[in-house]
């Protein structure tokens, strides 16, 4: 098959290469999929995506009518692919339901971690030979309440995680997991409750309609001023106007983010020799009490060698005609 793959980043490619063993006829870009590049897909049976590529009506219908049959996506989320636009012009779309939800709970501890023992400022101190411990105050994860938003696949993880960092837990999900109550105590409480119940609140939803915005001015309003709020689901599950209002009226004390809603056209992109047009990104960076990672927290080993083998296997299912287990359909 024909593949154009979109977005490839230099750190993934030896990974795709070892995955397709020659079997596809791979041709790597990296520009990201718009309508504007939909035009390179001429010729192609099949197109992989990332997260920062968008496939909206209007690209779908080029992409067919360039005789593109097949889209597999190279992450877990797919939000950024119009599912319903796709059907209609008969294009299948597969994903990789779950290549590490290791790598992304980790990274949410990392960020939590980092923020809490204050390491980031810690590590800029010593670097200029600043030994002195003023400012540098965390407290101790044991006996706190975490609130987890989402108990699915990475959110199971970060349930575990914390269970062992002698944590209380508190879920939300509209799917509850049983196994998670009995394993590990975490009990299921409306958001509302979690909110202001809760220490610590990572988000692990997916972003959809019902998501959108989901952490918004009045639950923020909710939250314990102590509170320490991660972000790497999606960056649009949280209204970030809101959330730059509460931390700056320290109705919340911290935020770490490894996603941002208006990341597109950022995030994967060295803009180290311009400055980004984008207010609400510069106002977060500068905050002492914001963390800020680019979307990396599927950044593993064994994440990208999953990533890479799910989606030639996507790949291979459709050549052979058959249907990957991995289809998404509405
Ligand atoms: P999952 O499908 O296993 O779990 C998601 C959970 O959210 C499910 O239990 C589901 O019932 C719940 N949910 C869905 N809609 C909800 C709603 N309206 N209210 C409450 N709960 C709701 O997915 P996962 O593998 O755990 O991944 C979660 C998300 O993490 C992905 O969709 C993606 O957006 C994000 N993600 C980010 C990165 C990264 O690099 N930062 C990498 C992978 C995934």
């Amino acid at each position: 098959m024909k593949v154009l793959v979109y977005s490839t980043r230099g750190f993934e490619r030896p990974y795709i290469d070892a995955a397709n063993n020659s079997k596809h006829e791979l041709s790597f870009i990296s520009d990201s999929l718009s309508s504007a590049t939909a035009i390179k897909a001429v010729g192609y049976d099949a197109i992989s995506i990332f997260s920062s590529d968008e496939a909206c009506f209007l690209t779908l219908e080029k992409l067919r009518s360039f005789g593109v049959k097949y889209i597999s996506l190279r992450s877990v989320g797919y939000d950024n692919v119009n599912i319903k636009a796709a059907k209609r012009e008969g294009i299948k779309v597969a994903n990789v339901p779950a290549y590490s939800p290791y790598a992304i709970a980790e990274h949410a501890v990392a960020l939590l971690l980092a923020l809490n023992r204050k390491l980031i400022e810690a590590n800029a101190n010593i670097k200029r030979f600043n030994f002195d411990l003023n400012y540098l105050t965390g407290f101790d994860l044991n006996g706190k309440t975490v609130g987890i938003v989402g108990t699915g696949r990475i959110g199971s993880v970060m349930t575990k995680i914390m269970n062992g960092f002698g944590c209380t837990l508190l879920g939300y999900d509209v799917q509850e997991d049983n196994l998670l109550e009995e394993r590990y105590g975490l009990q299921y409480v409306p958001l509302e409750t979690l909110c202001e119940n809760s220490d610590i609140i990572s988000l692990h939803v997916p972003l959809n309609s019902d998501t959108h915005y989901m952490i918004n001015e009045d639950l923020l309003d909710k939250m314990k001023p102590s509170c320490y709020l991660i972000n790497t689901a999606r960056g649009a599950v949280v209204n970030t106007e809101d959330l730059i209002k509460a931390l700056e009226s320290k109705s919340i004390a911290a935020y770490g983010m490894d996603v941002y809603e208006n990341e597109k056209g950022l995030f994967f992109k060295d803009l180290s020799r311009e400055i980004p047009e984008d207010d609400m990104l510069l106002k977060l960076i500068a905050m002492p009490n914001v963390l800020v990672t680019g979307h990396q927290a599927f950044l593993t080993t064994e994440a990208l060698k999953n990533i890479a083998e799910t989606t030639i296997y996507n790949l291979d299912c459709w050549e052979k005609g058959t249907t990957s287990d991995n289809e998404i359909i509405t």
